[in-house]
């Protein structure tokens, strides 16, 4: 069974339903309310556990309600939550409002993420019995930078997402074997805004690029190789809220199990088409079973059409 170690936020997201956003001043009534657990180090455990994997997550909760419900989340797919500290003071918090147009604005309080400033006891231990490190961006970039070396000491795969996208140093890019961005933070790493151009430059600085495009789907840069660009299963899509998170973990699962990078690359492309067809993050989150079936559905379609 492929191990991933997750080192990375877990927020518990307030969504709040309106018809139109508030300017700045005014009060409207909206619709509905959920709270729900996000965060994209949780969002990617959670990726990668229904894909199948045995899943270490390393971070921190709050000691407040949410807490308890973000760890209780976690372990309800199977998650080790060991190595999620619950650190004194508020968790992590995004404050999403939705409106009906589905356009949407975020206020994200890391509460208890700011308080990950690097590896604690046993966790060195953990990422080093992984297949791969999952990173992200929403914890401080000493806490990432901390696991990318102790996993790079150990042998084990670094898969960096660089969202929210910054300027990253020198040293984790040096340290990251597999970069992740969509194309908005492809663009910010780069100056550059053609996704084929942004993954080029980025192979200065790291060995292997996915850029995802979202319905396009995404394409693949690699040392020495010629670029692969994979398409999206086409499907009808009604929220694509952790469509990326669900792509990267379903992506370390598989290559985690041995397998090519371009069937690789399909597969996660079919758990992430799977996600955007059902409302949520984690909930939207398909089955390793569910994502067998696309991906099997798409490689006989595309069998099929091969002679023509
Ligand atoms: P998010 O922030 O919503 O998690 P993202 O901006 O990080 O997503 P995207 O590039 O939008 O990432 O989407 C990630 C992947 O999800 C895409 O490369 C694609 O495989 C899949 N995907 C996203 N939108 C669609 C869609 N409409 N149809 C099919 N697949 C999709």
């Amino acid at each position: 069974m492929t191990a991933i170690a997750v080192l990375g936020s877990t927020n518990m997201d307030l969504v709040a339903y309106v018809p139109k956003a508030p300017r700045l001043g005014e009060t409207v009534t909206g619709r509905a309310f959920r709270t729900v657990p996000g965060g994209k180090g949780a969002n990617q455990a959670v990726a990668a556990a229904r894909c199948g994997a045995r899943v270490v997550m390393i971070g921190a909760v709050g000691a407040d309600e949410f807490g308890v419900r973000l760890r209780s989340a976690l372990t309800a797919d199977g998650i080790d939550t060991a190595g999620l500290r619950t650190a004194e003071g508020a968790s992590g918090t995004a404050h999403i409002t939705v409106d009906d147009e589905g356009g949407n604005s975020i206020i994200v309080i890391p509460g208890a993420n700011a308080r990950v400033t690097g590896l604690e006891a046993g966790d060195e231990t953990r990422i080093a019995a992984a297949d791969a490190l999952l990173l992200q961006l929403e914890l401080p970039l000493e806490a990432v930078l901390a696991g990318a070396r102790a996993a790079r000491a150990h042998g084990v795969r670094t898969v960096l997402t660089p969202a929210p996208a910054q300027t990253l140093p020198g040293e984790l890019l040096a340290a990251t074997d597999l970069l992740v961005p969509n194309e908005h933070e492809a663009a910010a790493l780069t100056g550059l805004t053609d996704p084929g151009r942004c993954a080029a430059a980025l192979l200065e600085a790291v060995p292997e690029v996915v850029v995802t495009l979202g319905a396009a789907g995404v394409l693949y840069a690699a040392r020495g190789r010629e670029p692969l660009s994979v398409p999206a299963p086409r499907v009808r899509a009604v929220d694509t809220t952790a469509a990326g998170d669900t792509f990267v973990g379903a992506l370390a699962v598989a290559l985690g199990e041995g397998r090519p990078m371009p069937e690789a690359l399909r597969w996660a492309s079919a758990a992430a088409a799977l996600s955007v067809q059902r409302p949520g993050a984690q909930d939207s989150m398909p089955t390793r079973a569910e994502t067998d079936a696309l991906a099997l559905a798409g490689r006989d379609t595309r069998t099929a059409r091969a002679p023509e």
